[in-house]
């Protein structure tokens, strides 16, 4: 389990609630941070955050390539820069996957961001942790002189479909038997 690193540092509005549910609030967070950070906003860099202010789950770069208000508006080299911009600036998450694929998250603060990641194939699925179990971590983070320490945890294993492969694969043979 990873937990928040401090690549990771969620910047916060003044203005904006600790919970964000809509894609516009989240939205309207990330524009915030960019302009707090004096980052100059371009039609690509807003349809980028648009893209991933609708996003619950992380995505590829290629996804948020082919999403409707970027495709073909520039290239990937473009929007992977972006990307890692928004990263430095704590807008974006990155959720690596063993694939080493690099996947792209709202940094948003106020909601959880808790991912069960394949080893095999890279999915990834919410965790839902629960409330008590967040707090637990807290209190034992508190314990080692961190406050405030806000989670993001990333759980790794295979899913069902990559379950069933490995187990015919790792089968012992009836012939040897
Ligand atoms: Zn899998």
């Amino acid at each position: 389990m990873n937990f928040a690193k401090n690549n990771f540092r969620r910047p916060r509005c003044n203005e904006m609630a600790t919970t964000m549910k809509t894609a516009e609030e989240r939205l309207r967070w990330a524009l915030e941070i960019c302009r707090n950070a004096q980052m100059r906003a371009t039609p690509v860099r807003e349809a980028i955050l648009f893209f991933l202010a609708t996003q619950r789950l992380p995505v590829s770069l290629e996804t948020v390539s082919r999403s409707e208000k970027i495709h073909g508006r520039c290239n990937a080299t473009t929007i992977y820069r972006t990307l890692m911009m928004f990263k430095e600036a704590g807008i974006v998450r990155l959720v690596g996957t063993p694939q080493k694929a690099s996947y792209f998250l709202l940094n948003a603060p106020g909601q959880k961001n808790h991912f069960l990641i394949c080893r095999r194939c890279g999915c990834t699925t919410e965790l839902p942790l629960p409330e008590s179990m967040c707090k637990s971590i807290s209190q034992i983070a508190a314990a080692q002189g961190f406050s405030t320490a806000e989670q993001d945890c990333e759980v790794y294993g295979y899913c069902q479909t990559c379950h069933t492969v490995r187990q015919k694969e790792t089968a012992p043979s009836k012939l040897s038997v």
